[in-house]
């Protein structure tokens, strides 16, 4: 720990579970004050306080766009300032499109892509003001590979890439950054769908990774210099055949 991220104030989305929850500890531990959103009240509230004074709970159903639209005056009211918006939260579904249940995908796709794209528009103007900032999203190696077994997921993931490039080349003459991490399978909760024969599989061939590996390339990519872009970082599994 060099506290690298002294005196940032970050908001993370999803952050009482897997990836979230570990970049919002390592943030914390370099030095920031972290804004911790997610619905799971009570969970978030007890991770907060395990976590530290640095760690402020905010709960938020993202699947609201009401209160999506109305974050940005909460975050501020919480922690002063924003610096960082992490675009986190995000579910998962598999299998066949014949076999799939559409409103299962529409909940999904809320999540993973509208509610993603409004909590940015929430608070882009204040950054665009500032004329600093970065953007974080958490996409997936299914954002640039197409998974065969998780047609809509890969989809959601895809428009998370357009819309993270469009949006990079807007906001850069602003002062303002936009970043993706593109993780390959990570052992959370949002597995736990996972077929058990696609679990094996990950597991025999080393391609499950844990939370703090991707949050510690989020923190390099959040602790690059300012003027440097930041890239979209993919952390590629050992077989993207999965
Ligand atoms: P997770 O299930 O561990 O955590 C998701 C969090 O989002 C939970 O705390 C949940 O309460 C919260 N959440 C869900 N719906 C919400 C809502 N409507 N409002 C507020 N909060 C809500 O999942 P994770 O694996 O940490 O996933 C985080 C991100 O990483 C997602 O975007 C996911 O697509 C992406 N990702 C995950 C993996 C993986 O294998 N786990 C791989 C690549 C990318």
């Amino acid at each position: 720990m060099v506290n690298l991220m002294q005196g940032k104030v970050a908001a993370i989305t999803g952050a009482a579970s897997g990836i979230g929850l570990e970049c919002a500890r390592t943030l914390v531990a370099e030095g920031a004050t972290v804004v911790l959103i997610d619905r799971a009240e009570d969970r978030l509230r007890a991770l907060c306080a395990e976590i530290g004074p640095r760690a402020l709970p905010l709960v938020v159903d993202l699947l609201d766009g009401a209160q999506v639209s109305g974050m940005l005056p909460r975050i501020l009211a919480l922690a002063g300032s924003l610096d960082i918006f992490h675009a986190n939260a995000g579910a998962y579904i598999g299998g066949p499109v014949a076999e799939g249940d559409p409103d299962a995908w529409d909940r999904m796709l809320n999540l993973n892509i509208n509610a993603a794209f409004r909590s940015v528009h929430a608070v882009l103007p204040y950054m665009i003001e500032r004329k600093t900032g970065d953007i974080l999203f958490t996409s997936s190696v299914a954002g640039v590979v197409p998974v065969v077994w998780e047609p809509i997921y890969t989809a959601s993931k895809f428009a998370v890439q357009a819309f993270v490039h469009s949006t990079r080349r807007q906001v850069a003459p602003h002062g303002l950054r936009v970043g993706a991490v593109l993780p390959g399978p990570v052992v959370t909760a949002l597995l736990d769908d996972w077929p058990k024969a696609k679990m094996d599989e990950a597991l025999a061939n080393g391609s499950l990774m844990q939370p703090k590996e991707v949050a510690e390339a989020v923190l390099f990519m959040l602790s690059r210099p300012r003027g440097v872009v930041i890239r979209d970082l993919v952390i590629l599994p050992n077989s993207v055949d999965l």
